[in-house]
Formats: C-alpha cells, structure tokens, sequence
C-alpha cells in the first residue's frame, strides 16, 4: 500500500467534498501525518476522475483501516477513533458549517439547506450511507393500512477485544462526559473504547418555542434523512404543552421535514428517556398514508378538525392552519388523558404515585396546513403482561421484543439483525421437512416460538414462495403488535371507549 498516494488522494477528496480550501490544504496534510506517523510527505499526481467519483469515503476508511492494521497494534474501536479524528479535521469548523447553511436557508431554501448537512455528514463519514443501504427493507400495502420493515444490519456489532478492553476500563456510568449520546459536548469528542468519536459530527443550531435546541442526522438512520432534535440542554423527554409548540415551530422552519417525539415513559417510548429530542426526517411513515376513521365535532370557534385515524393503534389527528388553536386541542387531549381511566377497556393512568398514560406526538406541513398525529399510550404492566398491556405480547416476542417507539408506533418496523440468520435457518428446516428435534439439535435458536413459526408456514409451503412467505409472516406479526399497543381496541367497546374519551373534554 502506498500511503502518500493515499494521503494526496484523500487531500483531493476533501477539497471536492468537504471544502476544504487551498490554503489549509498543507497545514491538514500535516494533520494527517501526524495522526499516521509519518516524517515525510511527497506530492504525487491522482487520478482525479476516479477520486471525484466517490459518493462516500469508505474507500480511504478501508485503506486507513488497513495501514493502522499493519503498521499499530491499535484495536479496531482505536482505529475507528484515529480516522475519525482525520474525518474531523477535513470537515469544516462547526461555525463554518453553520454559516453556510443559513446561508443556503436564506438564499435557496430549507430543503436546499438540509440537503447539505446530509450531504456533508455522508462525505465526512457521520453518516454510515452504504452501511444503512443494506439493511433488508420492505414494505407491504394494506388497505389503508400500510406498513414498513427494516432489518437492521448498519450498526457494528463489537468484537471480542473491544468488550474485553471495555471491561477493565471504567464503566460509561463511571464517565459522566459527556452526559449522553445526545448532548451538544459530543462536538468533537475524541470518544473513548465505551463511546464512539464525534471529530466529524456538526449540529446547526435552532429556536423552538424561545429554546435553543439543535439540529443533527442520525449516523445509523433508519429511513431517509433521519435527523434528531435535540435540547440544548441535558434534560428528560417531557411530553407537554410546549413540545407540541416546538414541534409545530419545527415544521414552519422546515417544512420539508415530518417531526415527532418519543413519548415520556419506558417501554412506550424510546431507547433514550433522559436527554429530550426529537425524531424527522424526509420520509413519509405509513401513518401519514392512513385516512380518518370519523370526525369528533369540535366547537364552532375552532377551525381546525380532531379525527379518529383508520390506524392500528388509538390515533387522534388534528389538521388545520391555526398553530395555536392545534396546541390548544393537542394540550386539552393530553392533559386529559394523563388521568384518565377506563377499566371496561383496561385503562388505569396510575398506579400509586406512577403515571402510565402518555402520548406520542409526531407533526408534518404541507402548504399552509398542519397535521399533528396524537397517539394514546399507556405503560401498565400487571401480571399477565409483565412486558406491557399495551407492548408486543408475548407470542410475537421473536420478533421483536424491544420497545414500541415512535417510529414503530407510526408503521415502520425496526427489526434485530438476528432475523436475518434465523430466517436462513427457517428456510433450511422448511426445505428439508425437519423434526421438532432435528430443527432443535441443529438450530438452539429455533426453540419455542421460532417452531410454532416453522409449523404455521409448514402447512402451505411451496419453495418458490418462501421469502414472501416468511415476509408476510413477520408483517402480520408487526400488525399484530401494533394492535396491542392500541389503548382502545378496534371493536365496540373500544370506539365507544374512544367516544367516551373525546366526549369527556370541553373543547
Ligand atoms: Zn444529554
């Protein structure tokens, strides 16, 4: 491997994607050697067309990768750190960054200037584009009613040297900098072997409702321009008046974009509960596909409209162009449902001094009009379902066992890269017609749910059908724990429940 060749090319690299200017390109060049222990540095002639061809790094990650390998005895987590360091310091500075898209927000518009940052956090390598690309995606129509799936293959998995070193290092809760993933201190984070380097991420700061909050991509993302929001401050997610404001102010700013929250409370909302952010992007999740079930009637002085959605869980939409009014209709339903029980549909808000009931809001604009989804959540566990009511039940716990955010809540399933292997393995036991105990002694993981699974398909097997099969199979078990996640069921009670609900607030 020649390195110089490697370093003009990167040089080259970032000139054509990251800016970089002529004057700086001999004080980063020396940067580099730095980072690669190298004394010297000779220019040499690069093949301009096939650098400026790249629409990702991952040639010079996997060229770096190779000469830390060779010349170091650094661990993979090391390496990642050290070429992220490089990545970081051919990326424009933060303030750099910033300027330039409010400068195309003001010249070229929104769109324009969130195009940009995705751009950007691709060709500095934040955001992983070709790992995110092969994730096996699906979607499937209902009437109505469609829904998504992903397996989730871009995020690494770390080896066994890397969990080794983790455990004579001090613990991540041991480390309190920065806070969390989400914390605005990640700016340039050099990272430690329990939390990953942040050279190369760049926020662009925002005002919503008078706070200052931040504007970033989402490395691993999960549809396209997956983008967080996220509080200036380390605060915990809160679902509130003012979240409904932020988010409606959001939209205005960038209409191009949908917004929504996790909500508030474990197992209904997301993986991060203590650091308040937001979730967008350029996607259209299958909830913003789903038409009204009814109309409630709202009083004359509103012209906005409150619907029941046609959706697998308890959904309230409420459109019109008058943001405060929406915050006003939004805050009367949440406050209200915060306390509000309803035994015949197994609804209790609390229990003792523990609240269950929250709501998962999500917002988009289209021309003047706004649209802001409610979704009824409720976090009770009892005995029966220690892992939530109104959670995935048991029986679809093969699937996906993990909690129901709000991605999932509108439509787009995030499955475990396990399934990938265990759908390989029920399509071998399917071909070959195994036994029970063949399946077992062969595949440890097919034991219990997974063989209920093989059975069901069993009946109607037909090898050139199998991966629609199994794909149809994973989907109705998606439909299925979206229903269970409904407060209010799809039947009578359910949407005398629902009726009773809306008729219980004074709008
Ligand atoms: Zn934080």
């Amino acid at each position: 491997m020649e390195i110089n060749l490697i370093v003009n090319e990167l040089i080259r690299y970032a000139k054509t994607n990251l800016s970089v200017n002529d004057e700086d390109v001999i004080y980063l060049r020396n940067m580099i050697l730095g980072e690669l222990d190298l004394p010297s540095f000779e220019e040499v002639e690069v093949d301009f067309e096939k650098i400026d061809s790249f629409k990702n790094p991952d040639y010079f990650t996997d060229l770096l990768t190779e000469y830390f390998k060779e010349t170091t005895t650094l661990s993979d987590n090391e390496i990642e750190r050290k070429i992220t360091k490089i990545y970081g310091f051919l990326t424009p500075l933060p303030s750099k960054v910033i300027e330039k898209f409010n400068d195309i927000l003001k010249n070229e518009g929104n769109e324009k200037a969130l195009d940009y940052l995705f751009d950007l956090s691709i060709k500095n390598d934040y955001v992983k584009k070709s790992k995110i690309d092969k994730n096996l995606v699906w979607s499937s129509s209902y009437p109505d009613k469609n829904i998504e799936v992903s397996i989730n293959l871009s995020k690494p998995e770390k080896n066994n040297k890397d969990i080794a070193k983790l455990l004579v290092k001090p613990k991540p809760s041991d480390v309190k900098y920065p806070s969390c993933l989400l914390c605005k201190e990640n700016l340039g984070y050099y990272g430690r072997d329990d939390y990953p380097a942040r050279e190369n991420i760049r926020l662009i700061p925002l005002k919503l409702d008078d706070e200052q909050w931040y504007l970033q991509y989402s490395p691993y993302g999960y549809f396209n321009m997956h983008c967080i929001v996220l509080r200036d401050c380390h605060s915990n997610m809160v679902i509130n008046e003012s979240t409904f404001k932020k988010l409606l102010s959001f939209v205005d700013n960038f209409p191009y974009f949908f917004i929504g929250s996790n909500a508030d409370l474990p197992i209904v909302g997301g993986s991060i509960l203590n650091h308040e952010h937001y979730q967008g992007g350029e996607h259209r999740l299958p909830i913003m596909h789903s038409k009204p079930k009814f109309e409630f009637n709202l009083s004359e002085n509103y012209s906005s409209k409150l619907y029941l959605l046609d959706w697998y869980n308890s959904t309230f939409l409420i459109e019109g162009e008058n943001k405060e009014e929406i915050v006003e209709i939004a805050t009367k339903i949440l406050n209200k449902w915060r306390n509000y029980d309803d035994l015949d549909n197994n609804i209790l808000s609390h229990s003792g001094g523990t609240i269950h009931n929250t709501i998962t809001p999500c917002v988009k604009k289209e021309g003047e009009k706004y649209s802001l989804y409610l979704i009824l959540r409720n976090n009770r566990c009892n005995n029966e379902y220690p892992d939530g009511i109104f959670h995935a039940h048991p029986e679809y716990h093969h699937i996906k066992h993990e909690g129901i955010g709000i991605i999932e809540a509108m439509g787009l399933f995030i499955l475990p890269a396990r399934l990938i292997r265990q759908i390989n393995q029920i399509k071998d036991c399917l071909e070959n017609n195994y036994s029970d105990k063949e399946i077992v002694d062969k595949y440890p993981d097919m034991e219990g749910l997974f063989l209920g699974m093989i059975h069901d398909l069993a009946k109607n097997f037909n090898k050139d059908s199998i991966d629609t099969d199994i794909r149809e199979y994973i989907n109705n078990v998606c439909r299925n724990i979206l229903k269970n996640t409904a407060v209010f069921k799809d039947d009578e009670k359910g949407i005398n429940g629902v009726k009773k609900f809306i008729d219980s607030i004074e709008f």
